[in-house]
């Protein structure tokens, strides 16, 4: 039998947690329910309204930190107070991306190498798209037997490279350098904030990356029933909502302080 927390007492026990504050916040399935396709998604009714409050409070910083791209997250228009966090922790709204570190740079030139390789098997049309932290390769104008053929070839390579991901998209094969982990991306704002305390609130298998890397003294919250790290658990987007609208209540009261 799962327990769930009340929201009220949650919010009571994050308006009380030592400032300054970071709230980090998944999007899908904590912001917005889960739909079958992602991109017909959508914030439930009045969650951005609090999200955005809760930013205007002293010493509080909210962070929305997603799978999502932060482009892909664009659709969802969080107020310019929010941080947005997208690719799973490796890309930061507005912010340079941080630098990859030698290995990782070298195997982002071996993963090119491989797929400009590809692009050349896929023939006219294929091409190759360099990003940050990762290296793509279109082929959707190219002839679809080669460009097929030159994937599957590229794949298990790509693959064999050691630290190195792939995922395959519509007409597209992405390889990664370096893999998203939210806990990183906590990490990471909780010392360019200088926060005293995190609290983070995901639902997802990458949402244990954040919360195995938060201590004691922070906040962990699971939404939905999987197992988990975190230590407190609400059960959907609604209980989320009643949480972050208790939380601006609480927060607008005269600190005891
Ligand atoms: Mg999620």
């Amino acid at each position: 039998m799962i327990e769930y927390d009340n929201p009220k007492q949650l919010a009571r026990q994050v308006a009380e947690a030592a400032r300054p504050l970071l709230l980090g916040l998944d999007v899908d399935g904590v912001l917005a329910p889960i739909v079958s396709h992602a991109k017909d998604a959508s914030l439930l009714t009045g969650i951005a309204e609090s999200v955005t409050a809760l930013a205007g409070h002293d010493r509080i910083r909210v962070a929305v930190i997603s799978g999502r791209s932060v482009g892909d997250l664009e659709r969802f228009s969080f107020d310019s107070a929010l941080t947005v966090v997208g690719s799973h922790g490796m890309e930061i709204r507005g912010q340079t991306m941080e630098p990859l570190d030698r290995s990782e740079a070298e195997r982002l030139a071996e993963l090119t190498i491989l797929a400009e390789q590809a692009a050349q098997r896929a023939g006219d049309g294929a091409w190759v798209e360099n990003k940050p932290a990762s290296v793509t390769v279109h082929i959707r104008d190219a002839e679809p037997v080669a460009g097929a053929e030159a994937l599957d070839w590229l794949r298990p390579l790509a693959n064999a490279v050691d630290g190195a991901e792939t995922k395959t998209g519509s007409a597209v094969l992405e390889l990664f350098t370096r893999a998203g982990h939210k806990g990183r991306a906590v990490n990471y704002l909780r010392g360019e904030f200088g926060a005293s305390t995190a609290v983070f609130v995901g639902d997802d298998v990458t949402d244990e990356d954040a919360f195995s890397a938060m201590t004691a003294s922070d906040i962990t919250i699971k939404v939905g029933e999987e197992p988990t790290l975190a230590r407190h658990r609400l059960p959907d987007p609604e209980s989320v909502r009643d949480l972050l609208h208790e939380l601006n209540l609480r927060l607008a009261e005269p600190a005891a302080d």
